[in-house]
């Protein structure tokens, strides 16, 4: 018998679990006040003018929706990037975030044999599933500074530096999972300067652009960045948080090339990779209540949708077992999963399992 998984897995022990006060902070997905599944306006808007439209249900390319493809790194890059002008990106549309990180994944294993990938400490649980299931060695850099709550910068410029030359660096675009901390603009700039030194490949996964600042611009100013540099770089993009499409799977792999012809050759092999994976992808529907003192106001300083409580595993399965409050056992919540009237429940909660 396998194992549950880390975070869909709490979602399926939440839907046995009967009782009526149960709130579950586990998966990263936007609820209402009554905690049902929220869309968008926008997105119903263009549901609708698809109807209307009566669009067909045929094969996309193995590549995705051309349109697709074009707007999603338009809204990376910026429509007037030079990477863009210069023809120099390789996109295919993928299955979602994890579908594109998949995708490049096998890419890697297949062009860069004996490459590994440095992920952040900690990182997404499923970055390490996917890098194993492709079978591309990896190795973990600092991140997170429990004794600050915050960045550890300088362990994190050390591991970089000392990983083999030529390694994939996977950043988090913006909006760090499970942390929620992101480097400066200062930070990313030293972050460059190190990864472009050491000839390592950066390999980006953005999953929240639009998120962290609220402007869909600013968040994307770490990938820029890199691409201003003139540096070859991956980047796997995601909508299931930002347009809020969990199910339809929209995202996809931006190769950023030396040359035009260099992003043809990447593209025509990652569609080489894709036709035997999944042959072609979906169609994409896109035209201070504690008296201990403790301070907590961290939660209000990390930003994107998830809230890293420092509540450790023992302190979490009380938050499940006791309080019906489900969320992954390193102690993460989705504060998207909570509403305005859950909140008393959810700070007694927190007091009593960290107490
Ligand atoms: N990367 C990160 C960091 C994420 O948090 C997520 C979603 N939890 C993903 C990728 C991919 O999600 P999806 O496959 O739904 O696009």
């Amino acid at each position: 018998m396998a194992p549950p998984d880390p975070i869909l897995g709490v979602s399926e022990a939440f839907r046995a679990d009967t009782d009526v006060k149960k709130l579950n902070l586990g998966v990263g997905a936007y609820r209402t006040e009554e905690l049902q599944p929220y869309v968008l306006d926008v997105v119903k808007k263009a549901e609708n003018l698809m109807l209307e439209r009566g669009e067909n249900k045929e094969y996309l390319a193995i590549e995705g929706l051309a349109a697709f493809n074009k707007a999603t790194a338009e809204l990376l890059f910026g429509a007037d990037n030079p990477v863009i002008k210069q023809q120099r990106v390789a996109t295919v549309q993928g299955l979602s975030g994890t579908g594109s990180l998949r995708l490049a994944a096998a890419f890697i294993e297949r062009y860069f044999p004996g490459a590994q990938v440095l992920i952040s400490s900690p990182t997404w649980g499923n970055h390490k599933n996917i890098f194993n299931d492709a079978r591309v060695p990896w190795s973990e850099y600092r991140y997170y500074d429990p004794k600050t709550v915050g960045l550890d910068f300088e362990g994190m410029i050390s591991d970089i530096k000392a990983a083999p030359e030529g390694s994939f660096i996977l950043l988090h675009g913006c909006a760090h999972n499970p942390t929620g901390i992101d480097p400066t603009p200062e930070q990313w700039e030293k972050i460059s300067d190190v990864i472009q030194e050491k000839n390592h490949i950066p390999f980006f996964d953005v999953a929240y652009q639009g998120f962290a600042s609220g402007s869909l611009d600013a968040d994307a100013s770490s990938v820029r960045l890199f691409a201003a540099r003139g540096m070859e770089l991956f980047i796997a993009q995601s909508y299931s948080k930002n347009l809020g499409l969990y199910a339809e799977r929209i995202g996809a792999i931006n190769v950023v090339c030396s040359s035009a012809d260099a992003a043809a050759r990447v593209k025509s092999q990652l569609k080489r990779i894709a036709r035997p994976m999944y042959s072609n992808p979906s169609c994409s529907r896109l035209s201070a209540k504690d008296k201990s003192g403790k301070d907590w106001s961290f939660i209000l300083k990390q930003i994107g949708m998830f809230s890293f409580t420092g509540l450790n595993k023992t302190q979490s399965e009380n938050m499940t077992n006791k309080w019906h409050v489900y969320l992954t056992k390193d102690g993460r919540i989705s504060l998207a999963g909570l509403s305005l009237a859950k909140c008393e429940y959810l700070a007694d909660a927190i007091i009593d399992s960290y107490h």
